[in-house]
């Protein structure tokens, strides 16, 4: 049986999710219920449209000479991806078969040792991985749940040395925490295969999605991340031996 994904939508030429210019393929569905989701229409499991393998892989095909001269590839995001991990594995194996660059944006709540999370990273060349809270209790209030699985996998990826992007994002006064930050940066100097962090700002930009959704959003009152207060977690996330320079 040929196996299809639930895809919320496509980006074509996105930039901000891995190098190069990306094709980026928003999976549909995820376990999470981040308070400040900028994408909540991604979270159901039912909506979407279903996609084969292939009708997805023509999509890609016509941005290759793009990924080659930008150094690019693909990003599958959400959602959720790992929640549909076959078919991104499916996916993945068709296009390192076409030399094109997987990288899949995930919150890493998957059981490393299953099966199908380990077949997929057989075929992903960069994984970008959100960590929502190192704080387990705050992890459970900012997501619904808890981010034992997401540190596992952080490590599993370690141990595989698959090169990993960590993104982080600032919520002025759910993320900024000074200790809750050193001890992300303790947790993150203890891998041996990151790349990169991002720090990302916490936006309003998918605010108006929580009132059609008619979703209680909690965070009509946080503002948004500016500058300084990137700057702030920046120095104190780089105050011990993480250097990325
Ligand atoms: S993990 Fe991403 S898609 Fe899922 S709820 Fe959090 S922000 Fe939204």
């Amino acid at each position: 049986m040929t196996i299809k994904g639930r895809i919320h939508s496509f980006e074509s030429f996105g930039t901000v999710d891995g190098p190069g210019i990306r094709f980026v393929i928003f999976m549909q569905g995820c376990p999470f219920r981040c308070l400040y989701c900028h994408n909540p229409d991604t979270r159901s499991n039912e909506c979407g449209n279903l996609y084969s393998v292939e009708e997805v892989s023509d999509k890609i095909n016509r941005y290759v000479p793009y990924f080659k001269s930008s150094g690019g590839g693909i990003t599958v995001s959400g959602g959720e991806p790992l929640v549909q991990v076959e078919f991104v594995t499916e996916l993945f194996k068709k296009c390192k078969a076409e030399g094109i660059h997987t990288a899949v944006d995930t919150n890493g709540f998957i059981d490393s040792n299953s099966s199908g999370v380990n077949a997929l990273l057989d075929y992903t060349d960069l994984v970008l991985l959100d960590i929502k809270h190192i704080d387990d209790e705050k992890h459970k209030s900012l997501t619904g749940l808890t981010n034992e699985k997401v540190l596992k996998f952080a490590k599993h990826l370690s141990e595989r040395k698959i090169p990993v992007w960590i993104r982080y994002v600032v919520v002025p006064g759910l993320t900024d925490f000074e200790p809750d930050v050193k001890k992300l940066g303790k947790f993150i100097e203890d891998l041996s295969n990151i790349e990169n962090i991002e720090l990302l700002p916490f936006h309003k930009i998918g605010e108006y999605k929580w009132k059609e959704l008619k979703l209680d959003y909690k965070l009509y009152d946080t503002p948004p991340a500016d500058e300084k207060d990137i700057e702030k977690v920046r120095k104190i996330l780089f105050s011990g031996k993480l250097n990325f320079d």
